[in-house]
């Protein structure tokens, strides 16, 4: 923590508490910063005595989806995210840095791996005190962060309600099965990426022709699943919706998606197939594999039954079964200022999904913001406001400033960048690098604004 940015200007004597509702990906990242920043932090977690429908370990930040950080490439929006994610000196990002896999496309990481290094890092951190206990009720303090995620229990989520007045939006958001395989048939299961199918990315493929693909998708059309019948179509997000959902509506949805062969070549016939089932690392020991992109609310019976049909998955065990979930958010830009402090409700601050965050990264995101905010509050500090021309501060201004009424998660993306002054007649290439350009100065620029 030597050369750790001083986010905070603290004065020796002054002792400062934070209290943070919510032990994962969002409220591990604002405990961790806010007792880097020196403040005394109480971490509230309900697990294990109480848990979610998507959680089964009582360890903190444990990821509940693909254990998949996004691409590495910073010319992608989550690769230049998670740099800046670096640079600010996040638990989360650094902790996935040391649990991740080899070398792949993505950042992938041991998911059991990272959370437990991270539950450490945060139990032996000589300023914060976790507590599991579930939280029914705001508690007083001066500076609070609530991270409680998208699967808040109900009580929190009243107490919340009646401080906030917002309305509660839903969607459903569904997890892929892990698998494993006692005897991996490489005649069956093609190596190799189907972004970069020359690079040993530690992949394997399932491979389907034409007729295979047809016989799947009526399998999963056929097969029970656990979303209700009579679901609100605005509760299905395009970005999340289950396989089997996108099957009934068009199965060339899955082609152009979860299931795009890309240009992967089936070795026998010598032609493109017609789509396939990606099967990416999931533990470092290399016996679990994640099936990319498929998540799922198929009874678990049918998961085993669908996907045990399917070329080289004859013998599978699903080890963690695909789930779908109703997960809840609060409009932020009706409530939310660009510090993470909700307006006009002293110093109460959210982060993470409950805020409409979609994904790990972004959750990490604003967990740093609430953390560092938090606590210059309970100092009586203006907020540190992250420059909007970084990934970062893009996000923040899509969770502040978006239209109220069509607010909903979305991944960050290079759309919410402002375009760089200078780029007319560029390519997309290299606007992209202009934007890139322009974002990291002005990180480096922030950072060194608060003195390190
Ligand atoms: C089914 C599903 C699949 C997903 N798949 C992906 C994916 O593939 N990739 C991705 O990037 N993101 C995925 N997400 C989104 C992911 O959950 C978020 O990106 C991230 O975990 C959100 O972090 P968070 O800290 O806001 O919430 P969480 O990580 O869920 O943490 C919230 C914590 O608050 C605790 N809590 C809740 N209520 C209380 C209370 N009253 N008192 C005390 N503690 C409480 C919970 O136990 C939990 O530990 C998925 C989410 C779900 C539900």
């Amino acid at each position: 923590m030597d050369n750790y940015p001083h986010f905070v200007k603290m004065d020796n004597h002054s002792q400062t508490t934070v209290v943070v509702i919510g032990g994962g990906i969002a409220g591990s990242e604002a405990a961790w910063q806010a007792a880097c920043c020196g403040a005394d932090v109480i971490l509230y977690e309900m697990r294990p005595a109480v848990t979610t429908g998507a959680h089964t370990t009582g360890l903190l930040a444990e990821i509940v989806g693909d254990n998949s950080f996004g691409v590495w490439l910073s010319n992608k929006a989550q690769g230049l995210l998670k740099r800046e994610l670096r640079q600010l000196h996040s638990l989360v990002l650094e902790t996935a840095d040391k649990c991740a896999l080899p070398e792949s496309y993505e950042l992938l990481v041991d998911r059991q791996q990272m959370a437990a290094t991270l539950t450490n890092a945060l139990t032996e951190h000589p300023r914060i005190e976790i507590r599991r206990q579930q939280i029914t009720e705001l508690p007083s303090s001066e500076a609070v962060v609530v991270a409680s995620g998208p699967l808040t229990s109900q009580p929190l989520a009243r107490a919340l309600y009646r401080a906030i007045g917002q309305p509660y939006r839903f969607f459903y958001q569904s997890s892929a099965p892990v698998v494993r395989l006692h005897n991996i048939d490489d005649r069956a299961l093609v190596v190799g990426s189907p972004y970069d199918p020359q690079r040993d990315s530690g992949e394997r493929n399932c491979l389907l022709d034409e007729a295979g693909f047809a016989a799947f998708c009526v399998a999963l059309v056929e097969a029970e699943t656990t979303i209700p019948d009579e679901v609100n179509p605005e509760e299905l997000l395009e970005h999340y919706l289950p396989v089997e959902i996108i099957a009934r509506r068009d199965q060339r949805l899955l082609q152009r998606g979860p299931m795009n062969p890309g240009r992967l070549i089936d070795p026998d016939s010598g032609q493109r197939p017609t789509a396939v089932v990606r099967l990416v690392p999931e533990n470092a020991q290399g016996d679990l594999w994640r099936l990319a992109g498929m998540g799922t609310g198929l009874h678990p019976d049918d998961q085993q039954r669908v996907l045990g049909q399917l070329p080289g998955l004859e013998g599978l065990e699903i080890v963690r079964a695909g789930r779908v979930v109703r997960s809840v958010y609060v409009p932020a830009p009706a409530i939310l200022s660009r510090s993470g402090r909700v307006r006009d409700c002293g110093g109460l601050f959210l982060a993470g999904q409950l805020i409409g965050t979609a994904n790990y990264l972004e959750a990490a995101a604003t967990g740093w913001l609430a953390g560092v905010n938090a606590t210059r509050w309970a100092c009586r500090q203006e907020p540190a406001l992250i420059p909007p021309d970084t990934m970062l501060g893009s996000l923040i201004r899509r969770l502040t400033q978006s239209e109220v009424s069509s607010y909903c998660p979305e991944p960050v993306n290079f759309g919410m960048l402002p375009t760089a002054r200078g780029d007319a007649g560029l390519s997309k290439e290299e606007r992209r690098q202009l934007q890139i350009q322009k974002s990291e100065a002005a990180l480096a620029e922030f950072i060194a604004g608060q003195g390190s």
